[in-house]
């Protein structure tokens, strides 16, 4: 049977997986998965395909996790890299908030999870802070921007983590203005009654975030920490991106943005601190000790300058690292991994900080974790969560198993992924969204309007 004839979603299915990543530095040959309901029930390898099995041809991972999304930013690419900084960026990016409304937001963020589905993402972290309506009225439904995003996951078929995000103020000190009055609830109060009126679906779990110590003040930033903790959900946080953030941090608290964020109670193993990419060195001992992640990432980091992230030491202190598209200047997961070893390599004038099975590992395993999902490995009672890549192309054609993961990961894209699975269910088969159909024109449609 091939994936492109098989019907969707099946409550049990049998995959065989021509090679498959079980973790460590090589891949196994002929390994039958299978599953019933959400979840993985046995792991065969060296098996011969059982009749009626789905054929993944390639090298078969774990689902890919995108931990740091921003979807509607998918409207910037390619109308922002010429010139600018950071903040000239922003304005942009505020331009396009400007516009968007629960249906365009929807149909936008669709085409992007969409997309992010062919990428073989398979669970993805919205980060979530475009709240209201122009001028910060609520809507009607005061949550109709992320009913927006959840409705649109559910149809790209993937795993969503909506971490909504309080965001008061403008910068420290000053006032939330203009298009930023859509994102700010008034107050870390009236954040957590909104956020309260969500709840967790099959495939959606509701999150915490603070903006950034810039737009959330003390007071604030333990109130939504404590919020997450009485729940027990991931919160995750812009930390340290820009050194402005750390100037600023330490002119108005005397402290640095890590500092400030635990002294409110925001640094715990459910924490994952995105960028990170100016941690002093105490910062990085304080995020470990905590038992804090954090979520690079690097594409976005370099389209805007924004630096290099010591990911090498951050890993050697022990905190766990996961990947991000942010801006989604690109969104490609392998692409992602492979930066934070090849970055490190420009930072340091020396090759191998990082595997490549180590880097596969944040692109699934620890990043699955740190969005709050039970998924990230091939193996019976996870989620049954799966991405191919293909060989057969003129990019990896010529791999053998014993190089198969280092080919994946230094060399192979999105456009080589070939068929996503989420719980069980085939999303992506033979690069065609099957419920989506054609996603370039879904986005094309989703943009024209903006
Ligand atoms: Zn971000």
């Amino acid at each position: 049977v091939t994936a492109q004839s098989t019907a969707v979603p099946a409550t049990t299915a049998q995959y065989w997986c021509e090679w498959a990543w079980l973790g460590g530095d090589e891949v196994a040959a002929s390994t039958v998965v299978e599953m019933a309901g959400e979840r993985i029930t046995g792991v065969r390898p060296g098996a011969a395909a059982p009749h009626g099995a789905i054929t993944l041809p390639g090298v078969t991972l774990p689902g890919l996790a995108n931990v740091h999304s921003h979807a509607f930013h998918r409207a910037l690419r390619g109308r922002t890299h010429r010139p600018g900084s950071f903040w000239t960026w922003r304005e942009r990016m505020y331009a396009v908030a400007e516009r968007l409304t629960p249906d365009s937001y929807h149909a936008l963020a669709r085409a992007v999870f969409a997309e992010m589905a062919l990428a073989g993402i398979t669970a993805v972290g919205e980060f979530h802070y475009l709240h209201h309506a122009e001028g910060g009225r609520p809507y009607p439904d005061r949550n109709a921007m992320g009913r927006a995003l959840a409705a649109a996951a559910a149809e790209a078929r993937l795993r969503l983590t909506l971490l909504d995000t309080c965001y008061l103020y403008g910068g420290i000190d000053r006032p939330a203005e203009g298009v930023q009055l859509r994102f700010s609830d008034g107050s870390a109060g009236r954040w957590a009654e909104r956020v309260a009126l969500l709840d967790d679906r099959p495939r959606l779990r509701i999150g915490a975030a603070v903006h950034s110590v810039r737009a959330v003040d003390p007071p604030a930033i333990a109130e939504v920490a404590g919020w997450a903790a009485a729940r027990g959900v991931p919160l995750h946080v812009h930390l340290s991106e820009q050194p402005a953030e750390n100037g600023a941090c330490a002119a108005r608290y005397g402290r640095t943005p890590a500092e400030l964020l635990d002294r409110g109670g925001a640094l715990t193993e459910r924490t994952t601190a995105v960028h990170g990419t100016h941690l002093t060195p105490d910062d990085r001992g304080l995020l470990a000790g905590r038992g804090c992640g954090v979520c690079l990432c690097p594409t976005t980091e370099r389209d805007l300058a924004d630096g290099i992230g010591p990911a090498a030491a951050l890993r050697d202190a022990g905190v766990p690292l996961s990947l991000g598209s942010d801006s989604q200047a690109v969104i490609d997961m392998l692409e992602e991994a492979r930066a934070v070893e090849l970055d490190e390599r420009l930072a340091t004038g020396t090759r191998g900080h990082f595997t490549g099975a180590e880097l596969l590992g944040l692109a699934t395993a620890t990043g699955v974790r740190a969005l709050g999902w039970d998924a990230g490995r091939i193996e019976p009672g996870r989620l049954a969560d799966l991405t191919t890549v293909d060989l057969g192309g003129v990019r990896l054609a010529g791999t053998t198993a014993e190089h198969a993961v280092d080919a994946v990961v230094f060399a192979g894209t999105a456009t080589d992924v070939t068929h996503t699975v989420v719980g069980g269910e085939l999303v992506v088969a033979d690069r065609r969204h099957l419920r989506i159909g054609d996603v370039a024109a879904a986005l094309r449609a989703a943009l024209a309007t903006l």
